[in-house]
């Protein structure tokens, strides 16, 4: 009977137990034992109870529940060779050779370094003498497919990571709240979003609540941008707005890389435009709370789609990462999909912005 294991790392996002329940139930549909890995690679690492076999009952009520119940963790021990040395024996001892991880790049770059390693790694727990070479034989290969876990959307290879609409709907409902203050004291408000490196959140959320202006990292602002929000925001009061919203990603910066702070923006709207100006950071209200259905959805076909990647693999198959792309559900080289993303940050940091664009939807869009 194959072994599959599913795992949850780096930041926790709505639909990662869908991701969960999706992969346990698929697998034992076809006919494999599932195992949950608890805590992310701390778990794969410390081994043991950490690794369990999950039944079809033991993910009943997954679907609807946020963060991850079966834990998240940084690992510091992953990143060394003696700490994936630990993961494979712990793996192997339980006849694990698939291992399906939900996560982010950091967490699917060391996934697929660790598929890399694999026959080094056995071999040398074998002359160690940690595992038998009965142990290892038949798992001579460890098939990695990936998720990608982030309520941030910042991959390429995909058109949106598990989570990042529900966080999206979350802040649009605190835009909503927020701007029922602001009309009722005509007051401004900059509201801080989250993203890490990516504008996605920042720039759908103000596309769906009419925000007043937005910074992201991808798209600085002109260097007059005071002037011009400024002016902006005047002619949005004389139609008669009484309320403002500026929405700002937490990795916004100007031209020349420098970050923009809301309290920069609130400090220029209150002495500029003599708006009564307040800062709100949203924080991890983003991350947390119900999937939305969208997520339960991606997160239910990708995850089945994961165990088919596994039953379908061979040892010449790349590394997959389960996406979606117009609208239907793909499978692309994780490898790439890594490097691309990467490659999107430096390109944002020599301050190439339009080729990062480009880039971004460029390799996978056909
Ligand atoms: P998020 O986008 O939410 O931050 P992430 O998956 O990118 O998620 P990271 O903290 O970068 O989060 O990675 C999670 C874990 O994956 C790390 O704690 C580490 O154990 C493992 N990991 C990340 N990068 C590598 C790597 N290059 N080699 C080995 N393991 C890694």
């Amino acid at each position: 009977k194959r072994k599959i294991a599913v795992m949850t790392s780096g930041g926790d996002a709505p639909g990662m137990n869908g991701a969960v329940r999706a992969v346990v139930r698929m697998a034992i549909a076809k006919g494999c034992d599932a195992f949950c890995i608890h805590e992310g690679y701390d778990g794969l690492v410390k081994g043991g109870d950490m690794i369990k076999k999950t039944e079809w009952d033991d993910v009943r009520g997954y679907l609807a529940e946020g963060g991850t119940l079966i834990g998240t963790a940084r690992c510091a021990a992953f990143r060394e060779r003696w700490g994936r040395l630990k993961a494979a024996k712990n793996l192997i001892e339980k006849g694990i050779d698939a291992l399906i991880v939900c996560g982010g790049d950091g967490s699917l770059t060391g996934a697929d370094l660790f598929r890399k390693e694999w026959p080094s790694l056995l071999a040398e727990l074998v002359e160690k003498k940690e595992l038998t070479a009965e142990q290892t034989e038949g798992h001579g290969n460890l098939n990695i497919v990936g998720l990608v876990g982030s309520i941030d959307n910042d991959m390429c290879s995909t058109d949106a990571t598990i989570g990042c609409y529900s966080s999206l709907h979350r802040i649009c409902d605190s835009v909503d709240c927020i701007a029922d203050t602001a009309q009722s004291h005509q007051r401004a408000f900059v509201v801080e979003v989250m993203g890490r490196h990516c504008g996605w959140l920042a720039l759908m959320s103000a596309i769906s609540t009419g925000a007043d202006f937005l910074f992201i990292p991808e798209v600085p602002p002109a260097r007059d941008w005071k002037k011009g929000m400024c002016n902006i925001i005047t002619e949005h009061r004389k139609m008669g707005k009484r309320t403002t919203i500026v929405i700002v990603a937490e990795g916004a910066q100007d031209l020349d890389l420098k970050k923009i702070s809301p309290e920069d923006v609130r400090k220029l709207l209150a002495e500029e435009l003599g708006l009564d100006t307040r800062v709100t950071t949203l924080g991890h209200v983003q991350r947390g709370g119900q999937p939305c259905a969208y997520d339960r959805m991606l997160s239910t076909l990708q995850g089945a789609d994961a165990v088919n990647a596994v039953l379908e693999a061979t040892p010449e198959t790349p590394s997959p990462v389960i996406s979606i792309i117009e609208n239907k559900i793909v499978r692309n080289p994780l490898v790439q999909a890594v490097q691309l993303t990467q490659q999107v940050a430096d390109t944002i940091a020599r301050k190439e912005f339009d080729k990062a664009l480009h880039l971004r939807d460029s390799e996978f869009a056909e």
